[in-house]
Order: structure tokens, then C-alpha cells, then sequence
């Protein structure tokens, strides 16, 4: 990929933002810090956020108050980028805009993503979009808001510098992030581990009724539309049950299936240490990393835990062998 400043120089004025759908914090870090930067240094080009809403923890993140949900009529972009979005049926409030825009770029690290905008950088070694954009930002040209939504990108996505996908270079990149005097100690506590009652709520629901295969390898546990109804949960409102989910002691894997329409479940999967979470969520036409991916199964409940759960089962069976 060309630099951001040779990418910006050559595009026309009207230059969009956008994320994937339900946005996770290190798309909406990643989109806003990408969107500060360039309103920042680009004050003669048009700049639009798109994103749909995230949940309320997310949008104490500055600049986030600037997104749009929605296109507008006769609007259309001279260039597109495209932050933590995976595949191209994943683009969330600006769908639309990667056909028509004159040019489109994707910044992502999904080892799944196959490159489908005009100009792609993906790292399936960082450990977030946000730690990428860390390496094509330049440092000189950031300020304290870009860096804290940059910060709140890696934060989510590495799960405060704990998972696997942290690596010397991600702790380089807090570390020159740090330096603006962010309050990180406040950007992790209110984006990440606080929880709304209802957030609260909802997971212990999700722990009580959870079950273990057989080997006790593999943790399972759901919710219906009527389930998130009885709790006033959104959808948003339920990301963090499979990481607690995998935490259950001695377990490879989490699965959590959540109805998302009538019908259509999602299924998110998370791994320790040695499953291949995304090669299972491919074979269901889903995506992701290594040990934190998804996919969506249509059907009866009762058949969709059990296609997923088999899968699931299978592949670590192929991986213990
Ligand atoms: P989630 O379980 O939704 O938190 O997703 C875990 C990881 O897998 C995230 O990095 C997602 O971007 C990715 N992912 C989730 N669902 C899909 C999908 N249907 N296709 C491709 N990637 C996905
Ligand atoms: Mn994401
Ligand atoms: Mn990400």
C-alpha cells in the first residue's frame, strides 16, 4: 500500500471512514483515531465517520460523537477507507460506498481478510487494526485523542496486552501511544471492564445456563431473542459472555450462540491455545483469528448448536491427534 499522505494527496475531497459491522472497540478506535488524524492534517478535505451505533462504553472514546449510521442521499466518496473490516459482506454503515467510491483502501489484521479493496494492508500479525494503523500514522502528526482512540483500539482487541495476539511490537506501539500523557488507566476501566447492569445481568444468565462437552474441553452457552428480550439486552450488549466463557478453567474452547434474527444464529468462537477457531468458523462461511473468530448458522436451534458443536468437537480432535 502507498503511504496515507501519497493516498491522500492524489484522492479528491470527500474521503470516508468506516467500520465493520457491530462495531467492536478496536473498530471504532481504529476508525476514530484514523478520522482525527486525517480532519487533523487534512483540514481541506471533507472527512465523514460512518458506523453503526456501538454500545455506550464505546462512545466515550473522543471523536466517536462524530459518526454518521447512515449514508446520505447523493452522497459519495472520492476514497473509502476501510478499518477492521474482514470481508466485504461485513462492511457495516457504508456498505454501499466500496462499489462507488473512486478508490477504496483496507487497513485490517485478519488472517481471513482476502484483500478486496482497491489498496489493502493487512497484518495478521498485530495484534488490532489500531496497532496497524500505529505503524502508517505518523507520530509526529498524531495528538492525544488520536493516540487515546488508537489506545482503546489495542486495548480491546489484545484484551488489555493479555491475549496471544500481544507481541513485543504491539507494546512498542502503547508505548509511543503513551507517551501523549493519555488516562489510560480510565480508557481501560470505562471501555473495557465496565459493565452496565444490564451487561452484568445478562452474562450471569449466559454463565448459569452454560454446559460442558463431554471432555470438558469445549464451554457452550446461548441466547435467544427471547432471552436478550427478557434481559433488555442489545446485541452489544452480550460480546464479552464468550470471553468469560473461555475462561472456564481447563477448557480449550468457548462457543456462544446468540439469535440475531429470528432463525439466524451467531456463533462466536474463542480458543486458548492450540484450536484453529477460524478454520472452524470458515467452514460455516465465517472468519476471523486463531483463537477468536465467527460465523452465522441458519436454522432451528437444536440443529445449529449441534452442526457448530460437532465442528468444534472434530477440529480439536484433528488438532489433539
Ligand atoms: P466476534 O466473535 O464477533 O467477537 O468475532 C471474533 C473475530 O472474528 C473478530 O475479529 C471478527 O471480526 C471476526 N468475525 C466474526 N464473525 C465473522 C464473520 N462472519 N466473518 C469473518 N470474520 C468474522
Ligand atoms: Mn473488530
Ligand atoms: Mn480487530
Amino acid at each position: 500500500m502507498r503511504t496515507i499522505h501519497e493516498i491522500m494527496e492524489e484522492s479528491g475531497a470527500a474521503i470516508a471512514v468506516a467500520g465493520h459491522v457491530n462495531p467492536d472497540g478496536d473498530c471504532v478506535g481504529s476508525c476514530v483515531g484514523l478520522f482525527l488524524y486525517l480532519k487533523k492534517n487534512y483540514p481541506e478535505k471533507q472527512i465523514t465517520l460512518f458506523l453503526e451505533q456501538p454500545k455506550d462504553a464505546l462512545m466515550s472514546i473522543k471523536g466517536a460523537e462524530n459518526l454518521h449510521t447512515e449514508i446520505p442521499e447523493n452522497y459519495n466518496a472520492d476514497l473509502l477507507f476501510l478499518c477492521d473490516v474482514s470481508t466485504e459482506d461485513r462492511i457495516g454503515a457504508a456498505g454501499s460506498l466500496l462499489h462507488t467510491a473512486a478508490h477504496s483502501v483496507c487497513i485490517d489484521h485478519h488472517v481471513s481478510n482476502p484483500g478486496f479493496a482497491d489498496e489493502n494492508e493487512i497484518r495478521p500479525d498485530a495484534s488490532s487494526c489500531a496497532e496497524v494503523l500505529c505503524g502508517l500514522l505518523e507520530k509526529e502528526r498524531m495528538d492525544a485523542d488520536i493516540a487515546a482512540a488508537l489506545y482503546t483500539g489495542i486495548v480491546h482487541d489484545s484484551g488489555v496486552f493479555a491475549y496471544s495476539c500481544t507481541s513485543p511490537a504491539t507494546m512498542r506501539a502503547v508505548a509511543d501511544l503513551m507517551e501523549f500523557q493519555i488516562p489510560f488507566q480510565h480508557i481501560i476501566e470505562d471501555s473495557f471492564y465496565s459493565r452496565t447492569e444490564v451487561q452484568n445481568r445478562v452474562l450471569g444468565f449466559a454463565l448459569e445456563k452454560m454446559e460442558l462437552s463431554e471432555n470438558k474441553k469445549v464451554v457452550f452457552s446461548s441466547l435467544s431473542i427471547m432471552e436478550q428480550i427478557r434481559y433488555h439486552a442489545k446485541l452489544s450488549d452480550l460480546d464479552a459472555i464468550v470471553s468469560q466463557l473461555r475462561l472456564t478453567k481447563d477448557a480449550e474452547a468457548a462457543v456462544f450462540l446468540y439469535e440475531t434474527k429470528p432463525g439466524v444464529w451467531k456463533a462466536s468462537l474463542r480458543s486458548c491455545d492450540y484450536l484453529d477457531v477460524a478454520a472452524v468458523a470458515s467452514e460455516f462461511g465465517g472468519g476471523g483469528h486463531v483463537r477468536a473468530a465467527g460465523c452465522t448458522l441458519e436454522g432451528r436451534y437444536d440443529l445449529v448448536r449441534a452442526r457448530i458443536m460437532s465442528a468444534v468437537l472434530m477440529a480439536l480432535r484433528k488438532a489433539e491427534a
